[in-house]
């Protein structure tokens, strides 16, 4: 019939300007290098911020002791205890919690926000057994992860430079967010000091670096989208400090506001996003990651029920409410493999209200779906080989050398389709010889881990 032709036409349109093919993702690819050089030439030359992290030695294995770590940077903050034992003990025991943001924080006041994390931050300690051991006199120290872009001041300090993944909160651009925390904290009456703030991408690179001596790079793929790896020192034309010792300077990309004309957008993503909290900026972002592939298809589902009555004659009001598919929901009709796609159909009429849905709409939400993740996932993979290509890895080396990258976040783990196109898509760009040599690595929350690992590295105490 005219409504399925048109509902089809939709499709076919969507997956034509969604399109990534190889010589796509090498443009793109290419980009993401040209700007890592731009962003280390200068302080604001790129759209990658390239931001210097103060980390510019990766955990050894030798870290000992009690430490603390605070997540805070989606939906959820985590604590986490760990004591090291040292080379030999390595991680002796583990404790973490995972707390859950009330969504009126997220657009309230800085104080409110800080305040919530401290008090959930103290019941944790208090709440400490017998097998974790501070030794007498010593403070408590912590490695706060704050997965926002910050502008380092030190290992220890920084200033926010704005709010992303829905977080909208005055007056604390600009302010370090270091001692906002600290002024939290003394008003829990706790004894804490942050010795390391870093994000999530370097948390994770420094756990995973504590696992596997080959990481060189991590990725974010959750709510949000960035990337960390180990530059040269003496690469970095921005940096005016004195050479590290180590000669390597970790380097935050923030590479969620990458932004290029190769990249593939469609009429949906410019509204999604004209009406974000942050028009203009995190572009990358949101064409990869999971805050933003579930509202997509929302779109295109409703463009596709306005043009052709997908879903019957009425639009059904509840697919009109941005953000109400989620991600996770998106995944899991992605992967219903039940031959009726029972699992599209409940979904369809749980999330949206839809009391019916005939087996060749189910289909087409499936294959919006397929369209949506694959492209993200293709584009993240386009990122990575431009870190490789920074890197000089993405050409056989004489040395066969293996390279590391560690992926955390609820994206990667949990979307199978959206990690399988990663890893293939990787792979065909790099070809059989260098992908060889090039291991993917879920460094399941390693950020929590190397948080508390870059703690104990610039502890006081040391
Ligand atoms: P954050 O990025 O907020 O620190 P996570 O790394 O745990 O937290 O990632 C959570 C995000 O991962 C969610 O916002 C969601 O977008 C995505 N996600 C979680 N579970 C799934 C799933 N089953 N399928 C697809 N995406 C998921
Ligand atoms: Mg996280």
């Amino acid at each position: 019939s005219k409504r399925w032709g048109r509902a089809a036409a939709v499709l076919r349109d969507l997956e034509e300007r969604c399109a990534a093919p190889p010589a796509r993702l090498r443009q793109v690819a290419d980009a993401v290098a040209v700007e890592m050089h731009a962003g280390l030439a200068s302080e604001g030359g790129s759209k990658l911020g390239m931001i210097i992290s103060y980390v510019d030695s990766l955990p050894s294995g030798q870290e000992k002791g009690l430490f603390y770590a605070l997540d805070l940077g989606g939906t959820n903050f985590r604590v986490l205890r760990v004591q090291l034992g040292g080379k030999e003990g390595r991680v002796v025991k583990q404790e973490c919690e995972e707390i859950s943001i009330p969504t009126h924080l997220m657009t309230g006041t800085s104080h409110e926000l800080f305040d919530f994390i401290a008090a959930a931050l103290a019941k944790f300690v208090a709440s400490e057994g017998e097998d974790f051991h501070l030794p007498d006199g010593r403070q408590r120290e912590l490695g706060f992860t704050f997965s926002f872009p910050v502008k380092q001041s030190s290992i220890a300090s920084g200033t926010l430079i704005k709010w992303t993944k829905g977080f909208s909160i005055d007056g604390t651009v600009g302010e370090d967010v270091v001692a906002e925390l600290s002024r939290a904290l003394d008003c829990q009456g706790l004894d804490m000091k942050v010795t390391a703030l870093v994000n999530d991408t370097i948390g994770t690179l420094a756990g995973g670096r504590y696992d596997d001596n080959d990481v060189v790079a991590a990725v974010i793929l959750g709510t949000g989208t960035n990337a960390a790896y180990v530059e040269r020192a003496n690469a970095i034309p921005k940096w005016h400090g004195l050479l590290p010792k180590s000669g390597d300077m970790v380097i935050n990309m923030e590479w969620g506001n990458f932004r290029s004309t190769h990249l593939p957008l469609t009429e949906f993503d410019q509204a999604l996003d004209a009406e974000s909290l942050n028009p203009g900026e995190q572009i990358y972002e949101k064409l990869i990651s999971g805050m933003y592939l579930g509202e997509i298809v929302r779109r295109v589902l409703l463009k596709m029920t306005q043009e052709a009555s997908l879903f019957g004659d009425d639009i059904p009001p509840k697919l009109k409410i941005p953000f109400i598919l989620t991600t996770p929901h998106m995944s899991m009709m992605h992967h219903d493999r039940s031959p009726d796609l029972r699992t599209v159909g409940a979904e369809m009429r749980d999330i949206l209200g839809i009391q019916s849905t005939s087996l060749k709409a189910r289909r087409l939400v499936v294959a919006v779906c397929d369209i949506v993740a694959k492209r993200g996932a293709r584009l993240a993979a386009a990122g990575i080989l431009g870190i490789l290509k920074k890197l000089g890895r993405d050409i056989p080396g004489s040395d066969k050398q293996r390279t590391v990258i560690a992926i955390d976040g609820g994206l990667y783990e949990h979307y199978t389709v959206f990690s399988e196109t990663l890893e293939s898509t990787l792979r065909d760009m790099l070809g059989e010889e260098v992908s060889s040599s090039v291991v993917i690595k879920l460094a399941n929350d390693g950020s929590g881990i190397g948080a508390a690992l870059l703690a104990a590295a610039h502890s006081q105490y040391l």
